[in-house]
């Protein structure tokens, strides 16, 4: 069997304009690549209310455990002005030994090098003890509603089971090697409104002024010491993230007062905890100010360690043998989808450098690409040995 170019792999993917929630084709191409390798393949579509349904990828090789799962994401977000790039995003272009395109290091790139490295894995180990899995979704850069979330669902339900997880999510912030997570902290989105009692500027008796409450409350707020941080994870943080108070005229109190917050947690607490003790807080400061108050939070994940085991030093040891950097076992950085499959799953994130996600000419290093599909070749036939 011939084995599967990664750099060639990557470019057909990132050919595909597939912009959250749109797949473009790009779902059913992977699938037929994976299906030639042997894989067996569930496309799923999951709809909601309200929002655009979106195709994910199940695709397994094998039915003996222990099953060894890579997960990625297919979307990628818009381009942005055209005019800003030096190329057209989806015709990826190599330059200076670096292929540029939208979703070259998220995360299209990485997914190319896995397959690849499946192939490579295939060529010589054609009967191995176990399975390779694939968790491929559309809806990882947007609403993230009918992505992972559901997929873990579903295959709970069909009680598949993942004895290890690699999310292939840019890691390294600036040389491929120098990071892997570990884990996340959680993300907790809290919105307040602060009712009070409009009047004249000049007769504040006959008011009740919500901004005097809402600065009190977001002063006590950000002046909450969480805690001091932990040996994996940073200090728990609270931003204050917006203040609106509506108001055209200056000698009128204004009526009504809202701001919004955001806390990254670790895993010394559950986002229940938290809104426990900022409630707390609130009501105390409104009470006391005769103000009304209204209080909405939006979870978009809890905080979680995957402890380090075997698994994890063989990986970390296989990415200092390849890159010549022992990667650090990190927690830092936003939320991802290993939120929703440590449900299921131990969870590892390794991938590429993700110095230029997002931006205009997105690029990935070809030799970093070439290392990463070594890295992966080498983490299966570690696991499997
Ligand atoms: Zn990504």
């Amino acid at each position: 069997m011939s084995t599967i170019n990664a750099l060639q792999l990557a470019k057909e993917l990132i050919k595909f304009p597939s912009v959250t929630p749109i797949d473009a084709g790009v779902m059913k191409f992977l699938e037929k690549k994976l299906k030639k390798l042997g894989f067996k393949t569930k496309l799923i579509e999951f709809k909601e209310k309200n929002f655009k349904p979106v195709k994910n990828l199940y695709a397994r090789l094998g039915n003996k455990g222990p099953n060894f799962c890579y997960a990625g994401h297919l979307d990628v977000v818009p381009p942005g002005n055209l005019k800003d790039w030096t190329v057209n995003p989806f015709k990826p272009s190599i330059k200076k030994g670096h292929l540029i395109g939208r979703g070259a290091n998220d995360m299209k790139s990485s997914i190319a090098a896995f397959v690849s490295a499946v192939s490579i894995f295939l060529n010589k180990n054609h009967k191995f003890n176990g399975s390779i899995s694939l968790l491929i979704t559309g809806d990882e850069e947007g609403d993230a509603v009918n992505g992972t979330r559901k997929v873990v669902d579903y295959l709970k339900k069909r009680k598949e089971k993942i004895n290890f997880c690699l999310i292939g999510e840019p890691t390294n912030p600036n040389k491929l090697g120098e990071m892997m997570k570990i884990g996340r902290r959680g993300s907790l989105t809290g919105k307040l409104i602060i009712n009070g009692i409009q009047g004249h500027v000049a007769y504040p008796q006959r008011a009740n002024n919500p901004s005097t409450t809402i600065v009190k409350i977001l002063n006590e707020l950000k002046n909450i010491k969480f805690d001091k941080g932990t040996k994996d994870f940073q200090p728990t943080n609270l931003e204050i993230t917006k203040i609106n108070i509506d108001n055209t005229a200056d000698n009128v109190i204004p009526g009504l007062a809202n701001a919004s917050f955001n806390i990254r947690f670790n895993n010394k607490h559950s986002s229940k905890s938290i809104k426990n003790k900022i409630n707390k807080i609130i009501k105390k400061i409104s009470n006391k100010n005769k103000s009304k108050y209204k209080i909405e939070y939006s979870v978009s994940g809890e905080a979680f360690l995957t402890k380090p085991n075997s698994t994890t030093y063989m990986i970390q040891d296989i990415i200092k043998k390849v890159t010549k950097i022992k990667p650090k076992l990190s927690t830092t950085g936003g939320t991802s989808d290993a939120r929703f499959i440590r449900k299921i799953a131990p969870c590892l994130e390794f991938g590429l450098v993700g110095k230029t996600m997002h931006k205009v000419d997105e690029a990935v290093s070809l030799s970093d690409l070439k290392k990463l599909t070594l890295i992966y070749s080498n983490i299966l036939k570690n696991y499997f040995k």
